[in-house]
């Protein structure tokens, strides 16, 4: 079985409005191994959030290949694809996109579920979760209680209360600022030493610096894949 988590082999995506054909990826190949940490940059517009909604399934590529822990989803129908979507992949928005009118516990619970589990064990699974990103103590609180940094630590929590292995992340930190958005990166950080594969969008080199390899797009096409310098010391030692 092979580690590669992430297998993308001549993506392309295009928009269709009306008649006109926008073509937005232009052939993407692209391989994430298990456990790797990698930040996704490019200029806005060329093709970031469209790329990380096709390795979330969230979006179908209209052309290419796209193996995700050995399934082929490129090929696959809603249903199955839904399915391997919550069992494999945790997804953070910039917007966090939780649910207003619930509680930091239930919004985290929501995924679980999906996923057929008792109630009592979904509040025991999404409390332990909070705590994780140290928010336990505000697990009543509504989204509008609570600040930005606490609003994507619960968007976090819901990310990972599933256990999957494969954690993205679209400018996670792009509505924080810079105190907080450190914050945030240590959990990243941390997601990460835990064993998970981590992607994330940046257009902040300082934020890049976190990850261990860039893949930065341009125009719908990788332009550059390189490891960080602080992963290529690691390896020399
Ligand atoms: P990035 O995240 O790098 O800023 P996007 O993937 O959001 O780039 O967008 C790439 C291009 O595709 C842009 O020109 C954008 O306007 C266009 N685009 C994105 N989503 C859609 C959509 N749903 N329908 C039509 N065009 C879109
Ligand atoms: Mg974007």
């Amino acid at each position: 079985m092979s580690q590669e988590v992430i297998h993308l082999e001549a993506i392309r995506k295009s928009y269709f409005i009306g008649k006109n054909e926008l073509p937005v990826l232009k052939g993407v190949t692209l391989d994430i191994l298990k456990n790797e940490y990698v930040a996704l940059m490019g200029p806005s517009g060329s093709g970031k959030s469209t790329l990380m909604n096709i390795l979330g399934c969230l979006d179908t590529p209209t052309g290419g290949k796209y193996v995700l822990s050995g399934h082929d989803v490129s090929t696959m129908e809603d249903d199955a694809l839904a399915r391997v979507r919550n069992k494999e992949i945790g997804f953070v928005f910039q917007q966090f996109n939780l649910m207003p009118r619930l509680s930091a516990l239930e919004n985290v619970a929501v995924p679980l579920i999906y996923a057929g589990i008792s109630k009592r064990d979904r509040d025991e699974k999404a409390m332990m979760m909070l705590e994780k990103v140290g928010l336990g103590q505000r697990y009543k609180h509504k989204p509008n209680e609570l600040s930005g940094g606490q609003c994507q630590r619960v968007a976090i929590a819901r990310a990972l209360v599933n256990d999957p292995s494969l954690i993205l992340a679209d400018e996670p930190t792009g509505n924080l600022d810079t105190k907080t958005s450190v914050e945030i990166m240590e959990i990243f950080g941390r997601i990460h030493a835990g064993g998970n594969t981590v992607v994330l969008v940046t257009h902040e080199e300082d934020i890049a610096e976190h990850a261990l390899r860039v893949v930065r797009l341009r125009d719908g096409l990788i332009e550059s894949d390189k490891l960080n310098n602080h992963a290529l010391a690691g390896v020399v030692n």
